[in-house]
């Protein structure tokens, strides 16, 4: 059979640990059989992040502009622990921070639903959609361990040299101060990204900051979202029978664990990043949910929401086969081929990721499954595989159908 041509590449960064190892199979047995695959290749691993002082990331976050498409296995970020570990130079930033602000736009986070796996908050009756601010805040803060008594001041120097200046706090003793930004810009495509997101996909949109408390930064979020529905979005709303509702964000919480899903919920990056988490693994697993970065410019990233599973990865390195759950890797080369095909106008190429998605979730529901949706499913899972086996098995049902 004559593998399936692709028009342009993708950009495709490795990551670590049981994510890398699972990433190879994935190409190996379920892309590289079928597609004469086009990509970019950056190794994002934690030793070459730390032997290029991350030239490497900046490089494949270039690389995704260039090409409009990514795909991103899970990485490293380091700390301490993992400096020992692999011995590194110097702790490097997260990739992903790196990326993001490269990239700016905002992250979409959709559980993956499959028949078998109830949603454990039982009054979702469909998926709720994440959409995670990717830029700033806490993620490109800045901060200072003080040693002991003194004055902790914000300042904001003007191009023209003039100063703002306010007191942060009179310091007593010793403790912790932290600065952090975000830019109208980003805020604005944010709430750009979100409401083309609701008119698209037919759903409303919900968004929420702590604007009672932080009046003047994330006031700033929820006048621009305003601003920005207003000026742009409010009539094409009203005629696709969708709506914006802003709350506080600790009431959105409240909310959303009582609503029937099935909306978009817009979440500062902080926000997003906590409760993304809390969706997925309310939806079945980590493991089961799609995630891709969409830039102002149209640039497509597509990941894992999930880390590198590291404490699988350690029984892997001891020999034994893992049951660590595949879906959310596969999805994301699925929708980094699916946006390709899109944008290079090549159906067969967009078939085929569809097909591996197809296939994907008949497996699951056909019964066979990994341990982690194992323990979720109803009616019981009749088979448990290994990652191996769960990717074989995909594969074999693909060639079947091809
Ligand atoms: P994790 O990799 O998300 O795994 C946490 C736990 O969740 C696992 O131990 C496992 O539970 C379960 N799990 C996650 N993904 C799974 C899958 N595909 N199949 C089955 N179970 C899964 O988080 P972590 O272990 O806290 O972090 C490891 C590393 O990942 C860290 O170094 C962190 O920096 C990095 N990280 C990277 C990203 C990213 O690149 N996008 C995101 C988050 C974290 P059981 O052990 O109970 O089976
Ligand atoms: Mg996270």
């Amino acid at each position: 059979m004559a593998k399936i041509q692709m028009k342009n590449a993708i950009a495709e960064l490795d990551g670590d640990e049981m994510t890398r190892v699972l990433w190879a199979v994935i190409k190996e047995k379920l892309i590289a059989p079928f597609v004469d695959l086009k990509a970019e290749y950056f190794d994002l691993g934690l030793k070459a992040r730390d032997d290029s002082d991350d030239r490497i990331t900046y490089e494949a976050a270039r690389a995704i502009k260039r090409l409009g498409v990514g795909v991103k296995c899970a990485t490293i970020t380091s700390n301490a622990a993992r400096m020992e570990e692999y011995k590194l130079k110097a702790l490097t930033p997260s990739p992903n921070g790196i990326i993001r602000a490269e990239l700016d736009g905002t992250v979409f986070r959709k559980p993956i639903p499959v028949k078998n796996i109830k949603a454990t908050v039982s009054c979702w009756e469909k998926p709720l959609v994440l959409g995670r601010h990717a830029y700033g805040d806490v993620y490109k803060n800045c901060e200072i361990a003080v040693d002991g008594p003194g004055k902790a001041e914000l300042v904001f120097t003007r191009a023209d040299g003039t100063e703002v200046r306010k007191t942060i706090m009179e310091m007593k003793g010793p403790g912790v101060i932290q600065g952090i930004h975000n830019l109208d810009a980003s805020i604005r495509s944010f709430a750009r990204a979100c409401f083309l997101y609701g008119l698209s996909e037919h759903v409303d949109v919900w968004f929420a900051t702590k604007d009672t408390i932080s009046k003047t930064y994330d006031g700033r979020f929820k006048e621009i979202f305003q601003q920005t529905f207003d000026a742009e979005f409010k009539d094409r709303f009203e005629k696709a029978g969708v709506e914006y509702f802003y709350t506080l964000i600790d009431d959105a919480v409240a909310r959303v664990m009582q609503s029937k899903g099935g909306f978009l919920w817009a979440c500062k990056n902080y926000d997003g990043d906590v409760m993304s988490d809390m969706v997925a693994s309310a939806s079945g697993s980590l493991a089961m949910m799609t995630s891709v970065l969409v830039s102002p410019d149209g640039v497509f990233e597509y990941e894992a929401a999930h880390g590198t599973v590291q404490r699988h990865y350690y029984k892997y390195l001891k020999g034994e086969k893992t049951s660590t759950n595949p879906v959310a890797l596969i999805f994301a080369w699925t929708g980094a081929l699916a946006k390709r095909a899109e944008l290079d106008g090549t159906p067969e190429l967009a078939a085929f990721a569809q097909r591996v998605e197809r296939e994907t979730l008949a497996l699951i529901e056909s019964g066979a499954m990994t341990g982690d949706l194992a323990k979720l499913a109803s009616p019981k899972a009749t088979e448990i595989l290994d990652s191996w086996q769960f990717i074989d098995r995909i594969a074999e049902r693909v060639a079947a159908g091809a």
